[in-house]
């Protein structure tokens, strides 16, 4: 297979871990006689500081032309950097929603799964945890308060600022299809998480989500306030499979279960929209307090990856393997900064890429 993938370093620690992703695709290539091209995608504070502006139509353009995208993170240290001295349309974050708004992205998917080697990172109860959890969160992406109309006024001396939060029927039905199908894949289980006790858009939410699950008979729908679910996540958090929610409430929720996880620079995360085309990325940031130390973990850029060859791709069996992969680097107790607890071995950035991409060599070896 032949496919050109727009790589996008970023800013902090982006480079780091975007190599590690390119240098196990490689890898995968190699052994499973694939051609991946890369084109180089200038985004984010880089961006400002080359070109005046976070995201040139020049560079959407070049994502635009790829079959997938692969991102490391934007962003500087917001307290400090001069890049956020500017208004919020010429921060570099402020490339991410042009880019997902211009790519049509309009569905999220952030897996949060506790890795059974990782248990002692999670901070619940043992008993809450049990043998582990293991879901998704499907967040919309493109719809309400983030793109609604928003205005701040002065009138009689008081200020005074509204975002508009909207949505339409489409926008609901084309997410919740995404949830119900991702939902087939896995236990068949998905809780919308909506405010239909207040908001209009939830109440609009809950009934086009009832009316979508009927074409899904196969697939089991609840309904919960985000406000309980935000508790469930912390109280019994074995209880989710697809957690299909709107832009906001999906932003908080996902942080909340990633945290849950214990380790964010394991989450990887996936931004859909009609056809194969993605853009696939770690669910953390660009992490400046440690960037440029070959401290980071690019675990989550690598899972990036697997998610990439899956849904854009749809090559199961090498997601798989770098999965895998993943997976038996951790039961050999290979552990970088953020993960590392007693009697692990303590590997940088460079290292855990190559103990994965060595592993993918040995495991085509058994099985190829
Ligand atoms: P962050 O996720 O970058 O960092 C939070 C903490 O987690 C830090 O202590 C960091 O060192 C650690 N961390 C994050 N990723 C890690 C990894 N792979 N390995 C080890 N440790 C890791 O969040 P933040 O500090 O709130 O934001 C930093 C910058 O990133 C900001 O400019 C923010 O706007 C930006 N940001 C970008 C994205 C994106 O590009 N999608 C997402 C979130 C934040």
């Amino acid at each position: 297979m032949k496919k050109h993938i727009a790589l996008i370093q970023g800013d902090g620690i982006g480079p780091e871990i975007v190599a590690e992703a390119k240098k196990v695709l490689n890898q995968i290539a190699q052994l499973y006689h694939h051609t991946f091209t890369y084109e180089m995608v200038v985004m984010g504070g880089c961006s400002i500081d080359l070109f005046g502006e976070p995201l040139t139509d020049e560079m959407l353009e070049k994502a635009k032309n790829s079959d997938a995208v692969l991102l490391g993170a934007v962003g500087g240290d917001v307290g400090n950097s001069k890049w956020y001295q500017v208004p919020p349309q010429a921060r570099p974050e402020a490339a991410l929603l042009k880019l997902r708004k211009e790519l049509h992205l309009f569905a999220n998917i952030r897996p949060a799964y506790l890795y059974p080697q990782l248990q002692n990172a999670c901070p619940l109860k043992k008993e809450v945890i049990g043998d582990g959890f293991d879901l998704v969160i499907v967040r919309e992406l493109t719809g309400g308060v983030y793109f609604g109309n928003r205005k701040t006024e002065t009138i009689n001396g008081i200020t005074r600022a509204s975002d508009e939060m909207a949505y339409d029927e489409n926008e609901i039905r084309r997410i919740a299809k995404k949830a119900f199908e991702i939902a087939r894949k896995r236990r068949k289980q998905v809780v919308s998480v909506d405010k239909a006790n207040v908001l209009d858009t939830s109440r609009l939410w809950r009934k086009v989500v009832s009316e979508v699950v009927k074409e899904y008979e196969d697939v089991t729908l609840s309904h919960m306030l985000v406000d309980n679910c935000a508790m469930q996540l912390v109280k019994n958090p074995k209880q989710f499979d697809v957690i299909l929610t709107e832009n906001m409430f999906g932003d908080i929720l996902s942080d909340e279960a990633s945290m849950i996880t214990g380790s964010i620079g394991m989450l990887s995360s996936a931004s859909l929209g009609e056809g194969t085309f993605g853009l696939y990325e770690p669910s953390h940031g660009s992490a400046p307090d440690i960037a440029g130390k070959n401290i980071a973990n690019p675990i989550a850029t690598i899972l990036s990856a697997a998610m990439l060859l899956r849904y854009s791709f749809d090559l199961e069996k090498e997601a798989d393997c770098i999965e895998e992969a993943v997976s038996k680097v951790l039961d050999e107790g290979y552990r970088t900064a953020d993960i590392f607890t007693e009697g692990c071995k303590l590997v940088g950035t460079e290292e855990m890429g190559t103990l994965i991409c060595n592993y993918l060599k040995e495991h085509n070896l058994k099985y190829g």
